[in-house]
């Protein structure tokens, strides 16, 4: 019987798998086992508590399902815990065959990697796939594969942190490491910009252009900085064009779609849009648990479980702060030689937050709205009645309200009103706005990190004074 039940659990697994994707299988049910089925009543074994209650509150019904369709008999199921399971998770990230033990990267290769601009740890066996990534993810995987064969040219585009950068350098070191003389160059758009402007200067156009042209792959990020450059536009659309009719793959990405990035002419647009555009969006609970379980492993030290999940259920926006959250923690932890704990952590993101209220004044977020919103602070705290003025007001007091502990009527006169339920109307809206408005999601994360980063080189500033 135990046989039998083992082989049912296998296939009733391999169904929710394909059900709820690999990492929100990676979370609930990697560490479960079927300890009995017995009368129509089936016990599943769960490593904790919180992983039990977990699938009991999301997914009863579809374990139930699966069980009976695998089972054959109608089938009632209850939980029980068994610590033993845990750790038994298979520590393989889907992609760590394509760039994994069995086939390292020769020893010069990351030379090779640098040579191109690339980073050799950003590749795509350390790179975590959810749904919020997952047809950038597919079709990067496609590119490096098969330079110039599959979608070209590929346009990624999300908020900061997202994992862009790291994505477009795991296509490089993945085509490099498949073939070492592929000709492969990965730059920011900003010192494409620079260098283009020394070639003029000096009159070494020639040089910048057989550095670019004779390229196999050429990588281009934050292509957005480019916007209202003209000359450099106008390089970039004949290296472009060159690279593109000798079937060569060109990777581009930006903070946003091609069609939304201002000052950029028409025909690079077109250009952009030509291949495969695809967006990365911010990880969902499933997902920054299983980037938070694979980072925390390169530490030395245990991260409870319990830890890992308050750190997900309070970091949201993006990848690169559930990173720093961490690194945060180790530096704590090295330092006063204690545990990992769950107290420890909400102290240190209540230290973070602290940080932030003492060092981000209602104006900074006047002035980070302002230039996100591309609106000037004059009129954001001024009369200006236009419908994006008044959009941009509504964000920085949205913003101030979550960020700042002051009262409402503190907010209501850093914009210049003069009454506090104009907060709560704005408020209101913007929540409302955001259950639906991805873009606007974007840009206040992006916001809410320039303001963090503010915070925290002020609060750096301080205690070296
Ligand atoms: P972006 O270019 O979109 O601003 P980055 O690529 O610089 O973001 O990512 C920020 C940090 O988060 C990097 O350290 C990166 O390795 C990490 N990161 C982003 N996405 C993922 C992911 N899906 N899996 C693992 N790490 C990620
Ligand atoms: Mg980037």
């Amino acid at each position: 019987m135990s046989q039998n039940i083992n082989a049912i659990w296998k296939t009733v697994l391999e169904k929710i798998k394909v059900k709820l994707g690999e990492n929100t299988y990676e979370t609930w049910f990697s560490e479960t086992k079927l300890v009995s089925l017995e009368n129509g009543l089936a016990k599943i074994g769960c490593k904790n508590s919180y992983v039990s209650s977990g699938i009991d509150n999301r997914y009863h019904q579809l374990v139930k399902t699966c069980l009976e369709e695998t089972a054959e008999c109608k089938v009632e199921i209850s939980f029980t815990v068994k610590p033993e399971l845990a750790n038994r998770r298979v520590k393989e990230s889907p992609s760590a065959s394509l760039f994994g033990e069995d086939r390292k990267p020769k020893a010069d290769l990351s030379l090779v990697a640098k040579k191109a601009g690339l980073n050799p740890k950003y590749t795509f066996d350390r790179f975590i796939v959810g749904s919020a990534n997952r047809l950038a993810h597919a079709a990067a995987m496609a590119v490096a594969e098969n330079p110039g064969g599959a979608y070209n040219p590929l346009f990624v585009y999300g908020g900061v942190g997202l994992g862009k950068t790291h994505l477009l350098q795991a296509i490089g070191n993945f085509a490099l490491w498949n073939n070492p003389s592929l000709k492969v160059l990965y730059s920011p758009a900003e010192p494409f910009v620079s260098e283009l402007i020394e070639g003029i200067r000096q009159q070494s156009m020639l040089k910048f252009r057989e550095k670019y042209r004779q390229l196999d792959m050429l990588i281009l990020d934050d292509i957005q900085f480019i916007s209202g450059k003209e000359s450099s536009q106008e390089e970039f659309f004949n290296t472009f064009n060159t690279l593109y009719q000798s079937g060569k793959q060109i990777i581009v990405a930006s903070d946003r779609p091609p069609s939304e990035i201002s000052k950029l002419e028409d025909r690079i647009k077109s250009r952009l849009e030509g291949g495969l555009v695809a967006d990365m969006q911010s990880p969902d609970f499933e997902m920054r648990m299983a980037i938070l379980n694979k980072k925390s492993e390169e530490y030395q030290y245990a991260f409870p479980e319990a830890a890992i999940i308050t750190i997900a259920e309070e970091i949201k926006s993006n990848i690169r702060e559930l990173e720093g959250m961490l690194m945060s923690i180790a530096a704590v932890v090295e330092a006063e030689k204690t545990p990992v704990t769950v107290k420890l952590v909400r102290d240190i993101l209540k230290k973070t937050k602290g940080a932030l209220r003492a060092n981000v004044k209602p104006d900074t977020i006047v002035e980070a709205v302002g230039e996100q919103f591309g609106v000037r602070k004059e009129d954001l705290i001024g009369r200006g009645r236009t419908a994006e003025v008044a959009y941009a007001r509504q964000v920085a007091m949205f913003l101030m309200k979550e960020m700042l502990n002051i009262p409402l009527t503190k907010i209501a006169s850093a914009v210049r009103r003069g009454d506090h339920t104009t907060v709560i109307h704005a408020c209101r809206k913007i929540e409302n706005a955001l259950k639906s408005d991805q873009q606007l999601r974007q840009k206040l994360d992006d916001i809410r990190l320039s303001l963090q980063s503010h915070a925290s080189q002020e609060e750096t500033e301080k205690s070296k004074a």
